[in-house]
């Protein structure tokens, strides 16, 4: 069974200092309750819960929030930190970049690549992305591969060429050649529902999901199909959380704004911890 991934990505949001809070607000809501006793001390019932309860929490911070975010977490396995960002060379005279191993260095697991802030106001193309992809893998980052329709596509009819075009250039273009894909996440975001409060209906969800993952198995093949993950991301907050998580295709929720306070990310990870219990 895939695991159930809950992130959260801050986007230019909270200094180290409010990271910190943030983390020590947290921990005690989320992992204290769920993670951090030992399997001995749990009773029967809540041993198998702990089982099925194969949920992956990844911090998504700003660069400056990284390091102190990861010395926060060090000794959680349950809950990773991930970059919003990265370059694809891996040092050199690229000012103001990022690269793999300052990410890898403070304690990052997850990178995504791809988010639509970065293709439609920073105007990455899908050539960048595909590069980042391939040295977020090569480095050994496993890439949260953000893709999605506008409005406008959307209206057109378009969404399915577009999700396509996104997807074969990062995972089946020149650059995916020679690379292991099998830590890839796929995170489904329609820019429409992105920041504006709009969600895709858990049913739509659910329908574009399912054809990105029947693209996965025809282009890449069934072992990948079922093991990626594939997660929705646009306006998820802890009273959508539960209806989207129980579509089968749809793995976990990439959640923006309703992650920057403690309380409201803690609620969202609560219900996919109930809704996996559930499935399991
Ligand atoms: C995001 O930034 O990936 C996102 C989905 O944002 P929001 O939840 O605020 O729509």
């Amino acid at each position: 069974m895939r695991n159930r991934i809950v992130a959260g990505n801050w986007k230019m949001n909270l200094t180290p200092t409010e990271t910190e809070e943030y983390v020590r607000a947290f921990l005690p809501q989320v992992a204290d309750r769920f993670l951090s006793r030992p399997v001995t001390e749990l009773a029967k019932s809540e041993r198998s819960e702990r089982r099925r309860s194969n949920v992956k929490i990844i911090l998504i911070p700003p660069f400056t929030s990284l390091d102190r975010a990861g010395r926060l977490l060090t000794g959680r396995p349950s809950i990773a930190l991930g970059a919003q960002n990265l370059h694809f060379e891996s040092n050199g005279a690229f000012t103001g970049e990022i690269s793999t191993s300052m990410l890898l260095d403070c304690g990052c697991q997850y990178v995504l690549a791809g988010h639509s802030e970065r293709r439609h106001v920073f105007g990455e193309s899908d050539a960048l992305v595909a590069s980042k992809l391939r040295a977020a893998l090569t480095a050994g980052l496993a890439p949260i591969l953000c893709v999605g329709e506008t409005l406008d596509e959307r209206r057109k009819g378009a969404t399915l060429d577009v999700l396509v075009r996104q997807l074969s250039s990062a995972l089946t273009g020149p650059e995916a050649r020679d690379v292991d894909l099998g830590p890839v996440v796929v995170a489904y975001e329609p820019v429409w529902a992105i920041g504006t409060g709009e969600t895709a209906s858990s049913e739509q969800a659910e329908e574009t999901i399912g054809e990105i993952r029947g693209w996965i198995e025809s282009s890449i093949g069934s072992e990948s199909a079922e093991s990626t993950a594939i997660l929705y991301g646009g306006s998820v907050k802890p009273a959508n959380t539960a209806e989207l998580l129980t579509q089968p295709n749809i793995d976990g929720v990439l959640v923006g704004g309703a992650s920057l306070k403690p309380d409201s990310f803690a609620s969202i990870v609560s219900e996919a911890f109930t809704s996996n219990t559930e499935r399991g």
